[in-house]
């Protein structure tokens, strides 16, 4: 992750003489300093001078707009700070916005408050006067509302936090399709320019052959040297193959993370989608190769599906460096259990799984496939942790793009699933099995998933807003006559 700073700036204005601005200035970077020793936050917070007149307060938006280490601008009025004067910076201010409206002291001094105390700290009056620009000229923007010391609106801050850096780094997105998407499906496909418009997104494609060959050039040793790495590393379930023969397969997998590693490094791309049925001269389609780029970060989608790529690359960019993280990946709809109380979706795909959402033991498993004409690929197989997560889909309704994001809940399947030769995750959506298909249905969402434990669907949905599109929410208040309105509604909205 690139480190990223955030700028701390504080309104006020002159009205009420230097003792008071001095106080405003005190407060302000007792505050900064305090979210920064809070070792909460993912990023650190910068302070600024405090902000008065027209002329500074536009010159520090724009600085923020040329400075490429500042993801985004903290507000907050401490005074009252006549919100004409921040028209013209905020025009032209592009990065993300939160509007921390807080106040210095937690309690009302009782004993001592008076009318300079008062003055001084305005900001219930203050930061209504600043919202009221920033809602009048349409700018979207996250509001957090509590004392600054609380340790809920320190997280909402860190969690807002991540947002912002999607928002900034969406546009660094680099997606390289190596095949087209599958033969006559519809939900993978999407306007690659308007996503481009939107999200800043960079989608080209390139003969599978050319990353063939990248694969082909790399060295006996390289492959060894890796192949070894995946047998300390990993459990090897021959079940039944001959030890040499298996070897071979899970060497060409090892090709093909080197081969396709350095044809993404060397043109700088970030994520990859390729095709069971285009594989061009590529002896298996990628699995564990695959499983092993999404580990270090770079986004995948099946079948040409390149919006669920370069979702999962945002995700992984949203979670990076989080402590104690608990996976994103690339996902698939597969079966359902609909056993009344048992209910959920057993998630899977055809091998690529991201092993970062493995819980216990990971193996190898060289098996056929029942797709496509190559060689049975090797594949790293494992079950996945419980827990709260978030299931999103990206699809392009023709005229708009329209963000799905299901909060879901995930648990162990009851039995193992021997005869399975693929990783897995099993959840139940909210609020219910039955609601939530019925939703995700309803609102037209994809069978993959860019899917993640450790983001929200708050941060999510936040950065769908900053890029202007519609992001329908499903989760434990959803039902179908609210969703459907809302469906409704947004098709007024978004037109
Ligand atoms: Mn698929």
């Amino acid at each position: 992750m690139k480190k990223y700073q955030f700028w701390f700036a504080t309104g006020s204005q002159d009205l009420y003489g230097d003792e008071c601005l001095t106080h405003v200035a005190e407060h302000s970077k007792i505050i900064v300093e305090r979210l920064n020793a809070s070792g909460m936050l993912p990023c650190e917070v910068v302070w600024k001078p405090t902000l008065i007149t027209n002329e500074l307060i536009r010159k520090t938006f724009n600085d923020a707009n040329a400075d490429e280490s500042c993801a985004g601008v903290i507000t907050w009025m401490h005074t009252f700070s006549p919100a004409k004067s921040w028209i013209l910076g905020l025009q032209e201010y592009r990065k993300p916005l939160l509007h921390l409206h807080t106040q210095f002291n937690e309690e009302i001094p009782y004993d001592t408050i008076d009318m300079d105390f008062m003055n001084e700290n305005q900001s219930a009056h203050g930061d209504r006067e600043y919202g009221h620009i920033v809602t009048r000229m349409g700018i979207e923007r996250k509001v957090i509302v509590g004392h600054w010391a609380d340790e809920k609106v320190v997280r909402r801050i860190a969690s807002w936090m991540r947002t912002a850096i999607g928002i900034m780094e969406s546009s660094h997105i680099r997606v390289v399709r190596v095949a087209d998407n599958m033969r006559n499906v519809a939900v993978t496909e999407g306007d690659k320019v308007e996503a481009q418009i939107k999200f800043g997104w960079e989608v080209d494609a390139y003969p599978v052959n050319e990353i063939a060959a990248y694969v082909k050039d790399v060295s006996k040793g390289d492959i060894d040297t890796l192949v070894e790495e995946y047998y300390d590393k990993y459990e090897i379930l021959l079940e039944g193959r001959d030890p040499e023969e298996f070897k071979k397969h899970v060497a060409v997998q090892a090709g093909i993370e080197i081969g396709f590693e350095r044809f993404l490094k060397e043109k700088e791309y970030h994520a990859v989608v390729t095709h069971f049925g285009d594989l061009g001269a590529l002896k298996q389609l990628p699995g564990l190769a695959i499983q092993r780029l999404m580990e270090k970060g770079y986004g995948f989608g099946a079948e040409g599906d390149w919006k669920t790529a370069a979702m999962v690359r945002l995700m992984k960019l949203m979670t990076a460096g989080m402590k104690d993280a608990k996976g994103t990946s690339f996902m698939e709809d597969y079966t359902y259990n609909l056993v009344p109380g048992r209910e959920g979706i057993l998630q899977a795909h055809m091998l690529e799984v991201c092993p970062t959402i493995a819980e216990g033991k990971i193996g190898i498993k060289v098996n056929p496939l029942s797709m496509g004409d190559r060689e049975d690929p090797a594949r790293l197989v494992f079950t996945s942790k419980t827990g709260p997560a978030v299931a999103t889909s990206l699809i392009d309704l023709g005229t708009r793009f329209r963000l799905i994001v299901n909060s879901v809940d995930c648990k162990k399947v009851e039995k193992p699933m021997p005869k399975l030769p693929v990783a897995t995750a099993f959840w139940t959506p909210q609020p219910d099995l039955a609601t939530g298909a019925e939703s995700w249905i309803l609102a037209g969402g994809a069978h993959h998933t860019a899917f993640s434990y450790d983001l929200t669907a708050e941060q999510i949905g936040d950065w769908g807003e900053a890029m202007g599109i519609e992001v329908v929410y499903i989760d434990k208040d959803t039902t179908i006559r609210g969703l459907k309105n809302e469906l409704r509604w947004n098709s007024v909205a978004f037109r």
